[in-house]
């Protein structure tokens, strides 16, 4: 029997799939976080050992689409730690590029990932382009880790009566189990701090946007960037109504119903990828290392 193995590795979860050479799934499982850039090399080993925990058979190749991958030390690191634990060749891309493959079937379009981090990617059939994917240093427009940085920054601002009052202050003081901000600024420097934990806020200011004119301030700001990343991809490649535009991740539902009103870009719909990045994997190494013709 031939398998077929995707591992989506993402700066919160890591999933695996098995496909057999029918594309039926055979396996599954799941893992924490295993962004190299966030959580380091130890965890993020840890949680694809998570991930393939009940998966005991080797596989005929393996595609992993991994968040940080587009910088070759994060390449390199999991082509030589995952090859030994998968028994087969391994293929490692962006996590986008398996999530695009997801969204499109391999067809022209591009994918908005917004999760921990985030990131535009779509190709046309003769080119690929990518925007986004700074990181958690630099900061992602539209994250989940930029929306609990900027709901910190708003709470110091108004802690220190420099920024207009929030409701946000209670959620982000409670989360730090602190009580003020001098304490909320060491908190973040912790040496045990989790860096990860920030996009925990990012719920708190979905829910207040509409209540609260600073997280409503905050939503309108990542929300431009969003906008202007998405539309620069589907203009840069030129697509047309024939492709498929889509989001991907934790916060794609709430940016997919934010730019519902305002999206317009050659006629190219938006919508929900509705199946997993990490089929797109999977399916990517049953068309990779199957032999079908
Ligand atoms: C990372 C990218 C990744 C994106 C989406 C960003 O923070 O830098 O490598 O593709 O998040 O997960």
């Amino acid at each position: 029997e031939r398998y077929y193995l995707g591992i989506d590795g993402g700066g919160s979860h890591t999933r695996a799939l098995v496909l057999d050479d029918t594309g039926s799934v055979v396996y599954r499982g799941e893992g924490g976080p295993s962004n190299v850039l966030v959580v380091g090399e130890e965890r993020a080993r840890a949680s694809l050992e998570e991930a393939l925990a009940t998966w005991t058979d080797s596989v005929t190749g393996g595609v992993l689409g991994m968040a940080g991958a587009d910088r070759p030390q994060v390449t390199r690191f999991w082509q030589t730690s995952a090859v030994p634990r998968i028994g087969g060749p391994v293929l490692v891309v962006g996590d986008y590029r398996i999530a695009w493959g997801a969204l499109t079937a391999f067809r022209p379009g591009f994918i908005g990932i917004f999760g921990t981090g985030s990131v535009v990617y779509g190709e046309n059939g003769t080119q690929a382009l990518k925007v986004g994917g700074y990181g958690w240093r630099l900061g992602d427009p539209g994250s989940g880790l930029e929306l609990g940085r900027e709901a910190i920054k708003a709470t110091l601002n108004a802690l220190q009566h420099i920024g207009p009052e929030t409701l946000l202050v209670g959620p982000v003081l409670q989360w730090a189990g602190v009580d003020s901000a001098e304490r909320l600024i060491s908190r973040v420097y912790d040496e045990a701090f989790d860096w990860r934990t920030v996009a925990d806020l990012a719920p708190w200011v979905v829910r207040l946007a509409g209540t609260d004119p600073v997280a409503h301030a905050i939503i309108d700001r990542q929300g431009a960037e969003v906008h202007r990343q998405l539309h620069q991809v589907c203009r840069r490649l030129g697509l047309d109504r024939s492709a498929i535009g889509g989001l991907a991740g934790g916060l794609a539902p709430f940016w997919l119903e934010y730019l519902s009103a305002r999206w317009s870009c050659s006629g190219v719909p938006l919508s929900l990828a509705s199946r997993e990045p990490v089929w797109g994997a999977a399916e990517w190494a049953r068309r990779a290392f199957g032999n079908f013709s």
